[in-house]
């Protein structure tokens, strides 16, 4: 009996140290600053936009040397395109705006963690830099088809040097889904 409690006592170490590890690893104890703040609050008012517009609730902003180059919302119902992730749409407008594909030196603030998708987006324009609020797996809990690889996975499997810090403003982006499936326009996909 004694054996069957210490063996369930490793167990429940294990479980915790290993979620310990990933949380530590997602929100990579970088110290966010105000600025940055006050950049993922753009990326959930362009949300924020798109929700009233009846699109799905995800925006994304792209920032280079404290400048803004674009700000962008979902807009897959719009266009009827599948692929028009808020992170897409940023990085498609950036790279127009700055004629140029290579966007080392951006960061990108998405208010919710890029699908995998996105993140291979990222990481062909070489942004350095993903700071996002919600995750793949609240997204997934809000109804939406996800493919749960989270960043910290495509980092490790694609070996990316990509810089992910994750949860930043979590409660904020949250409300981002309450709002979106309250309004009731738009459906998940
Ligand atoms: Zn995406």
């Amino acid at each position: 009996m004694k054996l069957v409690r210490n063996i369930f006592l490793v167990l429940i170490a294990i479980v915790l140290l290993s979620s310990f590890t990933v949380t530590a690893a997602v929100r990579g104890n970088k110290t966010l600053t105000e600025q940055d703040k006050y950049f993922m609050q753009l990326a959930i008012k362009k949300t924020k936009e798109g929700v009233k517009d009846g699109q799905t609730p995800f925006g994304a902003c792209i920032i280079k040397d404290g400048k803004i180059v674009v700000c962008a919302h979902n807009v897959v119902w719009k266009t009827t395109d599948i692929t028009a992730h808020a992170e897409i749409n940023a990085i498609r407008q950036a790279c127009k705006k700055l004629n140029t594909i290579d966007l080392s030196g951006c960061t990108i603030y998405s208010t919710t963690e890029p699908c995998p998708m996105c993140f291979s987006a990222c990481h062909w324009a070489m942004i350095s830099k993903i700071i996002f609020g919600t995750s793949i797996e609240d997204a997934k809990k809000a109804g939406f088809n996800e493919l749960t690889v989270s960043n910290e996975k495509m980092k490790l499997l694609g070996m990316s040097y990509l810089d992910v810090t994750g949860n930043f403003l979590k409660e904020e982006n949250l409300e981002l889904f309450k709002m979106w499936l309250a309004s009731l326009k738009m459906m998940a996909y």
